[in-house]
């Protein structure tokens, strides 16, 4: 048992900030002989990455672990700035706790804060105290810290005892089934174990108990249906906390758990699988995405006001969790979508509801008082023992912040919100991302990407690729769940999270990572050289952009020309459109960057997952279904004719082509080939080659037709996959069967090919395989042109096709026609192009 002496106890100091206060300690650990000086600075730099006050004016400032080694013995000092410390959370620091671990000896004394930490008046006295010997007395549990004044503690009344579930004790999901029992009555509830008091209706504060499994607790009721309550808690004890729902679903929701990982990935760490959105492997610090800086203001004038909003903004994030646990469990089922009611328990708690509005009465603005009371809860239950416990302060957060959305001042506006990144590089995690969130993504900070939602076609897969991120999709809610900070591997390959891996996953990816590395390093000496087979055979190899800065970077990648220009980005995350000169000038920029090289531009491509709110489109049931692409094109005439004379004027610069997305009927065609014309002459600028996206089935089917009026395709294999097997390219479940080498969608290829063909024009795919070792081979096999890539894989797919013949190529292509699903083609092709791993 760690004993605290008086002489580890610093009373009446003063401190400038926070690190003053956290030097201060240090030093004061340095005098004790607990730890070497520079364990100091880890100190501060574990405070950069999370907080460590605790609540009722208690911080515990301690070292990463990797500073380990300069702990010269475990223990702990206390030093007392009467005058308080800013930590940041809105209220101030009195006893500071500096604590030097090896072992996990100091969560005695943590448990010990934690009781104080219940009782405000407790902590107070301690942070003013003249005697070190009362605090000494505490923290060595010589004095029990006098019981919680909580409405919760108060409770008198009959009590039974019960056992907390085995193996984990009261961790979220019970905790969240005894909370929901004791919700039903009106009685007062109070849970005690130990040292600490709790309240049976507030998750929280049956989370901070840090109860283990098989420890006695005594449950007290007051009020008139006493009885009833503990007998209903009673039976739910018996019940293991975790009762079945009649239609077999978990009433309560599971504590989130990794999706057991394919029999083939073996690793030590907690696995979380979800799909393969862009290959790499990265190891780092997790970090989930806030999109928005909130801001909010200390204290506000009108207090009525002020709990108003408050009640507005808690029934607001009430129901946005109600839609998305209803969304996610229709889509992913039960199990995925329990988060969702976990975290709508956290919000519906008493006592973080009333300690928010206390604070509104303390002169506080709402958003202030409720961040206070929720990073406070948050802080300590990070610090319990019990990893399970310790994970749910990333739900309280979570939690949180989505209230705070509704009550902060400036939420970040839409034309100026970016991922709020710490200073040092991470591996993101989100629930999902807006593609345009993901294009603003720096890949200097940004080490890799594993998002609970989406799926490889979504356009954030597609950004993270052109971005060279490594990235997960579809990995589901238990990505979000891991805690900033913690180490991870993202194995953009295997499509994995790895949380917590040991040494050997360490150097496993590490290893990968070298591979792949040297592999690439020697395609990128090679980019220039064209994608000719060993047979003679030349395929051309552009790139698909985004940006048009991104035009230049292609080249330099070794890129043929711009098979696709996703125009559409130019419109996300503003307020209002780009005017004609300035897309003039974005399209003048990137026709000079191409030298002389081909450029195809394509026409607005909104709708589906690219939102543009100011265009004020009406929502729609089924927006892959709706109005997007060429459609909104037709609604918006105005946009498209701005459109159409900034890409005229371009034209006269260099080679440019015109492409239409979405294009399902030959009167579509014939509607945009006619304002097209129009335009043209308006501006004055010559003919221009015109293509359409092959992306729609109805457009394959009349391929031949279409082929007559226009110069070339360009397969759109991401849409045409979902639309072929009508499987959503954003649904989390579905995704991984959506994949583009399925036979029905290289019949279409066939198809469209045999169309092209008849007309004598030429046919490239821009979509997601093209850029797949294994789509690349098929794809020139079964007779395109052009492949247009995402930068990063322009010169391994020009590799790839160097390697192979034509012959080969076209016998494997014909043989994947032939396959029944498109795990059965993607081992074919690996039979017979061994090695082509790219
Ligand atoms: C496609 O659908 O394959 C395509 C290239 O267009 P986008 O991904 O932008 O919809
Ligand atoms: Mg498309």
């Amino acid at each position: 048992m760690l004993a605290l002496s008086e002489t580890q106890v610093r009373l009446g100091l003063t401190a400038s900030d926070k690190t003053d206060a956290i030097r201060t300690a240090g030093r004061v650990m340095v005098e004790c002989g607990l730890i070497e000086p520079g364990y100091i600075d880890s100190m501060l730099g574990r405070e950069r990455v999370a907080a460590t006050y605790l609540g009722s004016g208690i911080a515990i400032p301690h070292g990463l672990p990797q500073a380990r080694d300069l702990v010269r013995r475990t223990g702990i000092v206390v030093v007392q700035f009467p005058g308080g410390v800013d930590w940041g959370s809105g209220e101030p620091a009195r006893l500071v706790v500096g604590i030097a671990a090896k072992s996990d000896e100091h969560i005695a004394v943590l448990q010990r804060l934690t009781g104080v930490l219940g009782d405000p008046a407790e902590a107070e006295r301690l942070g003013r105290t003249g005697d070190a010997g009362a605090i000494v007395a505490v923290l060595n549990g010589e004095a029990a810290p006098a019981p919680a004044a909580s409405a919760a503690s108060s409770a008198g009344g009959p009590s039974i005892t019960v056992t907390a579930p085995v193996p984990h004790g009261l961790h979220a999901r019970p905790a969240t089934a005894l909370v929901e029992v004791a919700k039903r009555f009106r009685a007062e509830i109070a849970v005690s174990a130990g040292v600490g008091v709790g309240n049976g209706k507030s998750l929280v504060s049956l989370l901070r108990l840090g109860v283990s499994g098989g420890q006695p607790l005594t449950v007290t009721a007051s009020g008139d249906d006493a009885d009833a309550a503990l007998a209903a808690i009673r039976a739910a004890f018996e019940a293991g906390l975790d009762e079945p729902a009649a239609d077999g679903a978990p009433s309560h929701p599971p504590a989130p758990v990794a999706v057991p990982p394919p029999a083939d990935l073996d690793y030590d760490g907690t696995v979380i699988a979800g799909i393969s959105a862009s290959p790499g492997v990265s190891t780092g610090p997790a970090w989930t995405f806030q999109r928005e800086e909130l801001v909010v203001a200390e204290t506000a004038p009108d207090a009525a006001a002020e709990h108003r909003r408050l009640d507005q903004a808690l029934a607001g994030a009430g129901a946005d969790l109600r839609n998305l646990h209803e969304e996610f469990w229709k889509k992913a089922g039960a199990a995925k979508a329990a988060i969702f009611k976990a975290h709508l328990e956290l919000l519906d708690d008493p006592e973080m509801v009333a300690d928010t509005h206390a604070g509104i009465d303390r002169g506080h603005s709402a958003g202030w008082a409720w961040r206070a009371v929720y990073e406070e809860r948050a802080g300590t239950l990070a610090q319990l023992a019990d990893p399970l416990l310790a994970g749910r302060a990333a739900d309280l957060r979570d939690v949180g912040r989505r209230v705070l959305r509704l009550l902060a001042d400036a939420p970040g506006t839409m034309g100026g919100s970016v991922a709020a990144l710490p200073d040092h590089p991470v591996i993101l995690l989100a629930e999902d991302l807006e593609p345009s969130d993901t294009a603003k993504l720096d890949p200097a900070k940004v080490l890799g990407l594993c998002t609970a939602g989406g799926g490889a076609t979504s356009h954030t897969a597609i950004i993270a690729r052109s971005l060279d991120i490594p990235a997960v999709v579809a990995a589901g809610p238990a990505a979000l769940d891991v805690g900033n900070g913690r180490e991870v591997i993202l194995n953009g390959d295997d499509g994995v999270l790895v949380v917590g891996p040991s040494d050997r996953d360490r150097a496993r990816a590490t290893a990968a990572r070298v591979t792949v590395g040297e592999r690439r390093e020697a395609e990128r000496l090679d980019r220039y050289k064209p994608a000719i087979t060993t047979d003679g055979k030349r395929v051309e190899i552009a790139a698909n952009i985004s940006d048009p800065k991104e035009a230049a970077t292609a080249i330099e990648a070794g890129a043929e020309g711009v098979g696709l220009m996703r125009t559409e980005f130019l419109f996300l995350q503003r307020e209002f459109p780009p005017d004609e000169e300035e897309q003039f000038e974005a399209y003048r920029t990137m026709v000079r960057a191409m030298n002389g090289l081909p450029i195809i531009l394509r026409t607005l491509d909104i709708g589906g997952d690219k939102n543009v709110p100011y265009l004020r489109m009406p929502a729609e049931g089924n927006p892959f279904l709706g109005v997007r692409g060429i459609r909104l094109c037709f609604e918006r005439e105005d946009l498209f004719r701005t459109q159409l004379r900034a890409m005229l004027r371009a034209s006269k610069e260099g080679p440019v082509r015109i492409m239409y997305p979405m294009i399902a009927t030959p009167a579509e065609l014939a509607k945009a080939k006619a304002i097209t014309e129009q335009v043209r002459r308006e501006v004055g600028a010559g003919p221009v080659e015109i293509g359409i996206m092959i992306e729609v089935p109805s457009a394959v089917v009349m391929a031949d037709r279409l082929a007559r009026e226009v110069s070339f395709f360009s397969i759109g294999t991401n849409d045409l996959t979902q639309y072929v097997l009508a499987m959503d390219r954003l649904h989390p479940v579905l995704a991984p069967q959506a994949d583009g080498l399925h036979p029905a969608v290289l019949r279409m290829v066939e198809r469209t090919v045999a169309g092209a063909r008849a007309a004598g024009i030429w046919v490239g795919a821009c979509g997601g395989i093209a850029g797949d070792p294994a789509g690349a081979v098929l794809l020139a096999g079964l007779g395109l042109a052009e492949l247009s890539v995402a930068i990063p894989a322009v010169a391994s797919v020009k590799a790839r096709l160097r390697g192979i013949s034509m012959a080969d190529a076209e016998a494997a292509a014909r043989a994947a026609l032939d396959c029944a699903d498109a795990a059965e083609v993607r081992a074919l092709v690996r039979d017979r192009f061994p090695g082509g791993a790219a």
